[in-house]
């Protein structure tokens, strides 16, 4: 290490970002809506549902907040607000006194109500993202507010603070001067990016700048405090005074904009493109319920920041394990409760020179790394917090391919459903093989796909119009929702198919391929009044 700067560890830095990144776990109110019609609304929806994740109480004096409970080195829990309760509060519900030396990474610094019950409950450490506080001060200041209860709390906190055992404190510092290059290159590179060029040679890699500076600037509105006078205001009030003199405070900001900057790197490595969105493998014979696309694209976000903590030279994995429970809690996650997340690494304990670092290049197969690096699914599950249920929907979220040594692994766990990148199934690449991830059975997998593989051909009077691409569940949904507003939506989209075609009066036969047939079609009756009442609206005369 060179300098005189001291850096910020990399294991200290991605567990910063991720409670940033359990900020803006998807609000429960939003995952409820599109339980039903699982994988469709949101994908065509996303704009309206990219409105609504930002936290519901942006306006409200307490700022939804995202912590990382770590324990003896470990992630024991990953957690946010929920509208009833705070993230530090939930952790007191979830860990009780097991919090008693954990390590916690908070996205704002808490409240005096979380603070004095995570102090009491023994933790070593507290750190936090120094912007706006939970009880947020920049509501008040700019609400020229007279109450003045965020001022009082962060009074509070600060006599809780420097009453306590532990240590509170601001874990920043200048990156390592390739961090932002590295993770830049290593997101383009990834298995999701990858999957979606491969479809889709229109996928220009511009697309994914725009997308990322997209994500930024979404981040930076969440994440830092644009006027730097009223930041400066902010850091007086919460006993960071020594951080507004420069150079400190030019410093300060200076590295979050940098440290956001990554996360929206690391975001828009799973970009959500077009119709691409994790669907059910085609060589997956079970379909369990599947999560809405915004939790999993937020879930498997978590595995990509995991992996950059990895040990491996070359590539880094990162998988984390989530359980749906049958009930709701008091989670802001909703029913997803963390089981334990993991990432490549040497066995623990061990020192840089135990074991050989050598990759397939090296000839001699003895001093290769192979057998001695735990695979990011095999610590995941090793170093689990939680039992996984037999009767609960669980699912690990992976960054590569599951290799052989882990798919039966994975299987044998209970996990009932992977979400994974596929850039290497049915490959064998010198020491390690892809095969089994194909032939696996029992295990619902989900890839990066465009679920369009069914297509509902368009006649008049017996004629051919044309074909309409129809994703495999939106016909489903149409099924089974006689006519919900799924069907209105499903007939919106034919419906401009026609308004494009021109096609103005006709009535229409819907033949949908492959297994519906076109005589189940029981609605089909409701379907064609409806679609003629939207003609006349749509063509009056
Ligand atoms: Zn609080
Ligand atoms: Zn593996």
């Amino acid at each position: 290490m060179q300098g005189q700067v001291p850096r910020l560890s990399k294991v200290n830095l991605f567990t910063l970002l991720l409670s940033l990144w359990m900020e803006v776990f998807p609000s429960r109110k939003h995952a409820e809506n599109t339980k039903q019609p699982q994988n469709v609304a949101i994908v065509y929806y996303r704009s309206f549902f990219a409105f609504i994740t930002l936290p519901s109480c942006f306006l409200q004096q307490v700022k939804k907040t995202g912590l990382v409970v770590v324990g003896n080195m470990k992630i024991i829990g990953l957690h946010c607000s929920s509208s009833e309760l705070h993230a530090g509060q939930i952790a007191v519900i979830k860990h009780g006194s097991r919090l008693k030396d954990c390590d916690l990474y908070f996205s704002r610094k808490p409240c005096s109500a979380c603070l004095k019950m995570i102090v009491n409950a023994g933790v070593n450490r507290i750190s936090y993202w120094p912007s706006d506080p939970e009880m947020s001060l920049q509501e008040e200041i700019s609400a020229d507010s007279v109450n003045g209860d965020a001022r009082l709390d962060a009074k509070a906190v600060e006599r809780l603070k420097s009453n306590s055992r532990a240590h509170v404190c601001v874990l920043l510092q200048p990156l390592t001067c390739y961090m932002v290059q590295f993770v830049e290159e290593t997101s383009l590179k990834c298995d999701f990016v990858q999957k979606i060029a491969r479809k889709e040679p229109a996928f220009p890699i511009s697309t994914f700048y725009e997308y990322r500076q997209e994500r930024i600037k979404e981040y930076e509105t969440l994440f830092l405090i644009s006027s730097e006078d009223m930041h400066k205001h902010i850091l007086r009030i919460i006993g960071l005074e020594n951080l507004c003199e420069n150079p400190y405070f030019i410093s300060l900001r200076q590295n979050m904009k940098e440290l956001v900057l990554i996360l929206a790197t690391v975001a828009s490595s799973v970009p959500r493109y077009s119709d691409f969105g994790f669907y059910l493998s085609k060589t997956s014979s079970e379909s369990g319920p599947s999560l809405t696309q915004e939790i999993a694209w937020h879930c498997i976000i978590q595995a990509r920041l995991l992996a950059y903590r990895t040990e491996d030279h070359k590539i880094g994995v990162g998988a984390v394990i989530w359980a749906e429970r049958q009930s709701v809690n008091c989670d802001g996650t909703g029913p997803m409760y963390f089981l334990g997340c993991g990432y490549n690494a040497f066995p623990v304990g061990s020192e840089y020179a135990d074991f050989p670092h050598m990759d397939d290049k090296q000839k001699d197969r003895e001093i290769r790394k192979f057998r001695y690096i735990v695979h990011a699914e095999q610590n995941a599950i090793t170093f689990r917090y939680n039992e996984i249920k037999p009767d609960e929907n669980s699912m690990i979220f992976v960054t590569k391919c599951p290799c052989d040594e882990c798919v039966p692994l994975i299987k044998g766990s209970g996990i009932k459903q992977i979400y994974a990148g596929d850039v290497d199934i049915g490959k064998k690449k010198a020491d390690i093989s892809y095969m089994k991830f194909a032939e696996l059975k029992g295990v619902s997998k989900y890839v990066v796909s465009v679920e369009g593989n069914e297509s509902v051909t368009l006649a008049y009077q017996g004629r051919h119009i044309g074909e309409m691409a129809a994703t495999r569940s939106l016909i489903k949904t149409f099924y089974t929702h006689a006519f919900s507003s799924y069907s209105s939506f499903f007939i919106s989209r034919l419906f401009l198919f026609f308004y494009k075609s021109n096609s103005f009066s006709f009535y229409v036969q819907l033949c949908l391929h492959e297994r519906y047939s076109c005589k189940n079609f029981s609605s089909s009756d409701i379907f064609i009044t409806a679609l003629k009442k939207m003609l006349v609206l749509m063509n009056p005369k």
